[in-house]
């Protein structure tokens, strides 16, 4: 409620709340024919296309947020572009009218039993499932942290307890290291981690500090961008703006008090390093939701085991999963939730004809790569890696107009054509711009 009461302080208008769904923590012992855990852009996503597809009242949503965030744009919030406001709406207002939402947090899943227990002990069963419950951020896993956050000069764009932190940092840079960190994990939005780099560099330079400031950037990968083509275009852009890059470097811990963070070498397991910062933007380990990792539903990690095409579980077949928390071998964004999700409702309304699923997920994901405050690099790529643009033109390219698309037209695809089930990602104008040759 806390937060709740945060964000309406900081829209002054107020938010419409919708009161046509039904909300409640779950109480008693229930039943729905198709029931979504998770309330993230996947789940909510969902909910919006059973609710056409099975009708309101067989749908039901588990997710113990009072507030959604639209987590792409905390890049330009931890760079002062945007507020922190903006990037948050009532959970209530986005849940679709009729659908039931259940406020409390999930468990345990058993998909032997078909049923989901939840942390006030309800038991939910279902006829189908769709899991939808994102990844979880590791920052107890760097020795300092999370305690750290309690000091100045550090921040990170990946929660909204600590994303203002970051702008708060560059803001007081005085002279020195500004550090930006990639950790030795699966991560969502692989871009997201250099993008505060592009921008700070951008942001010291306006204020005329960057002669003051080393750049770097250490990160646990052997490269700087996992698709050639945008990699390729990211290392001009580097050597160009003077940024340093070091491969293969682990963040293991932070003594914010010092303000120092020491790193290991990859390649060279014990060999530590520490840099002295004077701004430190730390992206944290990630890992699988620990509600599936304990349940059947899991691969050997701890990832929810899915048919990369289908999106229909390994074993289960009343099973289904979007977003972050899955196996699909492809980069964790938004955009590749709006691709899933065209396909995984195709898949659903084919199995509840007894059909056979016949739409194919391509892993198409996009990563708009901020190198500015005005410009943008639009990666968007496959399964294989391969770039699978969207405009006629070379994406690699910096550009204004991507900058627009990212801070502008994306905020309102998400909350206006994604949560409510109207946009499954640009594969079809993709076919338009390229007259029909891709
Ligand atoms: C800094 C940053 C920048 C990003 N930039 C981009 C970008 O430019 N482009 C892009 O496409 N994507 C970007 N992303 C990634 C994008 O936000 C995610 O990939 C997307 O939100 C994944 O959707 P999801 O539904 O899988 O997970 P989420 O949206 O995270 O939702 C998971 C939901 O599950 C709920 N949940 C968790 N555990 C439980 C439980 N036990 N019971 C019930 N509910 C539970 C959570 O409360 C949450 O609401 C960025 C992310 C960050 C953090």
């Amino acid at each position: 409620m806390a937060a709740l009461r945060h964000l309406k302080q900081c829209h002054p208008r107020g938010i419409a709340i919708s009161n046509f769904h039904t909300s409640s923590p779950a109480s008693a012992k229930q039943h729905y024919k198709m029931l979504v855990l998770g309330g993230g852009s996947g789940g909510i996503t969902m909910s919006s296309r059973m609710k056409r597809l099975v009708g309101a009242e067989n749908v039901a949503v588990v997710e113990p947020s009072e507030i959604h965030y639209y987590q792409p744009i905390w890049t330009l919030v931890g760079a002062g572009a945007k507020t922190v406001a903006s990037s948050g709406r009532p959970t209530a207002s986005l849940m679709p009218s009729g659908v039931k939402w259940v406020k409390s947090k999930v468990q345990e899943i058993n998909p032997e039993t078909n049923t989901v227990r939840t942390d006030d002990g309800t038991v939910i069963s279902y006829e189908y499932l769709i899991v939808a419950l994102g990844l979880e951020l590791h920052y107890e896993k760097i020795k300092g942290l999370p305690e750290g956050f309690g000091h100045p000069k550090i921040g990170s764009n990946y929660s909204v307890q600590t994303v203002e932190k970051t702008w708060k940092a560059l803001q007081d840079f005085k002279e020195g290291n500004a550090v930006f960190t990639f950790p030795n994990t699966p991560v969502k939005c692989a871009g997201a981690p250099q993008k505060i780099m592009y921008l700070s560099d951008a942001y010291l330079r306006k204020t005329g500090k960057r002669a003051k400031a080393n750049m770097i950037y250490n990160t646990s990968l052997p490269v700087l961008f996992g698709i050639k083509k945008y990699a390729d275009s990211l290392w001009e852009i580097v050597k160009k703006r003077d940024l340093q890059i070091n491969l293969r470097h682990n963040l293991i811990e932070v003594r914010a008090d010092k303000q120092e963070a020491v790193f290991e070498n990859l390649d060279k397991p014990g060999e530590t390093k520490v840099f002295e910062y004077e701004m430190l933007h730390v992206t944290p380990p990630m890992g699988p939701s620990s509600v599936i990792k304990g349940s059947p539903l899991a691969d050997e990690i701890g990832w929810l085991d899915l048919n990369k095409e289908t999106l229909q579980h390994t074993k289960y077949p009343n099973v289904f999963g979007i977003g972050d928390c899955t196996n699909l071998p492809t980069a964790k964004t938004g955009a590749a939730v709006a691709a899933q999700s065209a396909v995984l409702s195709r898949t659903i309304s084919k199995i509840l004809k007894k059909e056979k699923p016949d739409k194919k997920y391509d892993g198409y994901t996009s990563c708009p790569l901020v190198t500015s405050y005005n410009t943008v690099i639009l990666a968007e790529f496959d399964y294989n890696g391969q770039p699978l643009e969207t405009f006629p033109f070379n994406q690699a390219k910096e550009r204004r107009l991507m900058y627009h698309m990212k801070a502008d037209v994306m905020p309102h695809l998400y909350w206006h054509g994604l949560l409510r089930g109207l946009w499954g990602g640009p594969g079809p104008y993709r076919k338009i711009m390229h007259l029909g040759m891709k």
